[in-house]
């Protein structure tokens, strides 16, 4: 059954949920409330795996016209990736975020364009792209910013505050008030500081419905972890690699993980532990810090007023588009993409890079198992790796080396979060099945009292 099946008489006042995601996992996020007859979706991402309308969460029971409001808790693609494509059948349908997140999921979408533009020919995909500039430039007008903190309301009598969510610049989750009753979606969150954005500015009280990411519930982090701790271990890494005449590439996400990790290499400068050398960044990561440098003094956050692109001798570009920067000794590569995708510049320079036993490739960030990254993570030394399917694979003779610098809290603090909360009912979601079955059990042992709920796949059900 979906939400508008419901008889109007028992929608009154009863709030219901619906995930549109089409699995239990990191995917499409999408999910819809609503609050009595007013109906509020919250995200709508893009399957980072999947092609076509299998990336696309399940809209087939949304009605034209039918969407009072949305969120968006944040620019990654898989919360934000499909908005113009709901969009078209919602035209009137406003969309509150950040200011933050709206610059940077308009900059995102625009390159998922593009994206899907060149997978049009080297996929044959006659439906690509799925959306278009011109349908990126329609929705966005309807992005609606509201600032962290500020309540304000939407249809019948429903009371909406977002509240920041570390993770990224501009992240949220998003707190609803109705009928005497309160539910809050936390988004995807971090409750640490990281180098530039601040950790998560939560309620802990008066939450009656929680509904939480897992992203990190399969496995724990290990118990002497410190950031500081492990940018220290990064920095040294790369020390050691340049005094022995290699070079460093650490591949990249162009958005959040390359600010992050150039504001912790900036610091390490400063301070004398890493030696004065600018970092070579390019093409989507300079639109992105653009973003980022734009916000500079108008969020909270770490080192307020500090513009890594105005920060003299930190940062290399490239003089034309796409112009690969020479392969020398002594350089710290800071590329996008960060999985070393194929037709990227971190994977251009990898190809070139990973042959020469004196460098080290510094991973930072997440790796998917089907990335060439993953592979390089895998290999051993002096093992064959194929980058990309149009050229010869490279014998590895680098260093590799892994670095924990997850935008995402560990499960600990997420589990010791719901507890400070003490929720009636927690909806557990964007996590993988190990991860979300982790938080079921571990939330029934600390609160039995609290109802755990798993949504099935387009099932709306009731959570007052
Ligand atoms: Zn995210
Ligand atoms: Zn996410």
């Amino acid at each position: 059954m979906s939400i508008g099946d419901c008889p109007v008489s028992y929608r009154l006042s009863t709030i219901q949920f619906q995930s549109l995601a089409r699995d239990v996992e990191i995917g499409a996020n999408s999910y819809l409330l609503s609050f009595g007859d007013t109906r509020v979706l919250i995200d709508s991402g893009m399957h980072p795996k999947r092609e076509g309308d299998e990336a696309i969460p399940d809209f087939s029971g949304i009605e034209f016209g039918s969407i009072d409001a949305a969120f968006l808790s944040h620019a990654h693609l898989d919360h934000s990736g499909t908005m113009p494509i709901i969009q078209r059948s919602q035209p009137d349908m406003p969309v509150f975020t950040t200011a933050p997140t709206a610059a940077l999921a308009e900059a995102l979408l625009h390159n998922s364009v593009n994206v899907m533009t060149s997978k049009r020919e080297e996929l044959k995909r006659t439906d690509y792209p799925l959306f278009t500039h011109r349908d990126v430039g329609r929705a966005t007008k309807n992005w609606t910013p509201r600032a962290p903190g500020r309540t304000f309301e939407i249809g019948d009598d429903v009371k909406c505050t977002l509240h920041e969510a570390g993770h990224i610049l501009g992240a949220t989750g998003t707190m609803f008030e109705y009928a005497g009753r309160t539910v809050f979606y936390t988004g995807d969150v971090h409750f640490e500081d990281q180098s530039i954005v601040c950790g998560a500015d939560f309620p802990d009280s008066g939450i009656d419905v929680l509904v939480t990411e897992c992203t990190r519930g399969d496995s724990p982090r290990a118990p002497e972890y410190t950031r500081q701790g492990e940018g220290e271990r990064l920095a040294d890494a790369i020390e050691t690699c340049l005094s022995r005449g290699g070079s460093v590439l650490v591949p990249l996400f162009a958005m959040g993980k390359t600010q992050e990790t150039l504001t912790l290499l900036r610091d390490f400068q400063n301070e004398g532990r890493l030696r004065p050398l600018p970092f070579h960044i390019g093409g989507l990561s300079v639109k992105m810090t653009t973003i980022y440098d734009r916000f500079a003094d108008r969020v909270r956050r770490k080192h307020p007023g500090m513009r890594l692109l105005r920060t003299e001798g930190l940062l290399q570009m490239p003089r034309r588009r796409g112009e690969m920067p020479e392969l020398g000794g002594g350089q710290v590569f800071t590329l996008s993409s960060g999985m070393m995708s194929e037709h990227t510049m971190s994977n251009r320079v990898a190809r070139g890079f990973v042959h020469n036993p004196k460098n080290l490739v510094a991973v930072v960030g997440y790796a998917d198992p089907a990335t060439p990254l993953a592979a390089l993570l895998r290999s051993e030394r002096g093992e064959e790796i194929e980058f990309d399917h149009r050229h010869d694979p490279v014998r590895r003779e680098c260093d590799v080396e892994r670095f924990d610098f997850s935008g995402h809290a560990p499960r600990s603090h997420l589990i010791d979060y719901v507890e400070r909360v003490r929720p009636k009912v927690a909806v557990l979601v964007h996590g993988d099945r190990p991860a979300v079955e982790w938080m079921r059990t571990e939330i029934g042992k600390r609160l039995p009292e609290t109802q755990v709920i798993v949504p099935t796949p387009g099932e709306a059900f009731d959570i007052s």
